[in-house]
Order: structure tokens, then sequence, then C-alpha cells
């Protein structure tokens, strides 16, 4: 039976995993926590922690291990309380493998380099969902990082922001395939979205982010069924599972359209975006886009 240190040892270590897997390269830790970390481990006479029966769940991968007990004293209480829980990291890693295993869509998956899960923080408060990975997503396995992700990841700095302290992804986690053409993208058709959407419908769930932004007309009509244009609803509060959705134009939108008021309408969206957060705003950050 495993004593309490090592299964606070394995939640750490499975929490840390997790983060990993979320493209987390560092963490903050204290230089107490270090010192702590050059203990030795207690000998194996703690009372050993009983651990509840799983409960069922019809996920395929493994439920969490460990149920963390009270800190055994040498373990810092800073450890205790990571961003998220080690449960939190687990089922997000859980969620994770689940759909890079996905076969719900066959032509999708034979015809996918990588599954685009997403990318960022579990615990951010801001989440940006687009409709489906392009050429450069597939290949790099990761949301926005072609022109109009290099776009976005402009806009998220400009929030003050990073993408690692937002969490981005999208309805559809395959390439849109395009049998018989070897360059472009499609939309995704509403029933990939419908099959897709529930991995998206647990991630935040799992992430509860305080303001969603979808990003062009097929996220939105993907998560919130409207059929009212873009042009309509963007800048306009919605509310997806329980949580403020702020619609936008697509980046690629402002690629093609390099207009200086529509470059102000989307940054009036994530204006609204930051002061939902209570994010600071700053002169500077309120006039970018206006007429000079
Ligand atoms: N467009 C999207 O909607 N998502 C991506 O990940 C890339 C481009």
């Amino acid at each position: 039976m495993a004593t309490a240190y090592e299964q606070l040892l394995d939640a750490t270590i499975q929490h840390l995993q997790g983060l990993k897997e979320q493209g987390v390269r560092q963490v903050n830790v204290t230089p107490e926590t270090l010192a702590a970390f050059a203990q030795p481990a207690p000998r194996r006479t703690a009372a050993p922690v009983t651990i509840p029966p799983p409960v069922p769940t019809p996920a395929v991968a493994a439920p969490i291990q460990a149920i963390v007990a009270p800190p055994p004293a040498a373990i810092p209480s800073s450890i205790l309380h990571p961003p998220s829980s080690p449960e939190k990291s687990a089922a997000f890693a859980e969620l994770r493998t689940r759909a890079l295993a996905c076969v719900k869509c066959p032509n999708l998956a034979s015809s996918r380099k990588n599954v685009v899960f997403g990318v960022g923080s579990i615990d951010a408060e801001l989440m940006f969902i687009g409709e489906a990975p392009g050429a450069d997503e597939d290949v790099q396995g990761e949301p926005f990082v072609g022109k109009a992700g290099q776009l976005l990841t402009k806009i998220i700095q400009t929030m003050g922001l990073s993408r690692e302290t937002v969490y981005i992804a999208n309805i559809l986690k395959c390439r849109p395939d395009t049998p018989g053409r070897s360059a472009g993208n499609r939309p995704p058709t509403p029933e990939e979205m419908a099959t897709c959407i529930p991995y998206l419908h647990e991630q935040i769930d799992l992430i509860r982010p305080k303001v969603i932004v979808a990003l062009g007309a097929t996220a939105v009509t993907g998560l919130l069924g409207k059929t009212v244009g873009i042009t309509k609803l963007r800048g306009n509060w919605q509310t997806y599972r329980g949580t403020p959705l702020m619609p936008t134009y697509h980046p690629a939108y402002l690629l093609r359209n390099q207009a200086l008021a529509e470059k102000r309408r989307v940054w009036e969206d994530m204006l609204a975006a930051m002061e939902k957060l209570g994010m600071p705003v700053s002169e500077k950050q309120r006039n970018y886009f206006l007429k000079a």
C-alpha cells in the first residue's frame, strides 16, 4: 500500500505531466519548496490512507490514481496549492488522450497528421474558440499557428496576455479533409462539428473560463446555432454553457480585410472581454485602431 507521501508524490508527478502535455514548460517554485525537495523521503512507517473505489466513468483512460491525504510535514503546503488541482490536470490529460485517439469521423481520422486538441492554461479565464485546424495546425498539432494564428497571438499579446495564459481551441479537432485537392481549406460541416463538439464541451467544463471569445461565423454558428450573420452578432454578449461569450471576426478575415475600422471592431470586442474579466485597460490600449 502506498504511503501518503508516495500518493502525494504520484499526484504531483501526474499534475506536472498534465501541465507538460499542455505545453507548459516552467512552473514557479519557491526556494522553500526547492529546499524541501532535497529532504529525504519519509520512511514507510506512515499510516496507509484508504483509497475509495474509483467512480465508474464511461471514459476509457485511467481514473485519478491518487487521493491527496493531509500533507506529511516534509511537504511544504505551497506544493499542495498548484494553480490547478491534480484531479483537474488528470481529467484534462485523460480527455486529451481520448480526443487524440478519436476516429469518430473516419475520413478526418485517416487524413489528419495530428489531432489539434488545444493549447494554453487549463486555468485560463479567457478562452478563444475557432472553427477547425488548417494545414499548419494539422502539421504542428497546435491551434492557430498559421498566419491567422500569428495575428491572434498578436491580439492576445496586445491585451497584455499570452498564449500560455489563455486557452485556445477549435470546435473541430481535426483538419477538414479536402479529397482530390492538394491545397486549400474547407469549413467543417455541421455534422462534423456536432460529432466533435462534446470534446470542446468537456474542455470548457473543466477549464471553466470566465469569458469565451468565438472567432468567426462558422465557430459562432457551430456554438450558438444562430444563423444571424457575424456582422450583426459580433460585439454583442451571448451566453454559452453559462459563460459569457463574445462573438467576433475571425483573424483570417482581418488578414483579408485590412480596413482600420474592422480592426477596431475586433479590438473593441477584446476591450469588452478585458472589461468583463476585470482586467485593467490602459489609455493606450483603449485607443488602438482609432483614426489618428
Ligand atoms: N482557423 C481556425 O479556426 N482555427 C485554427 O486553429 C486555425 C485557423
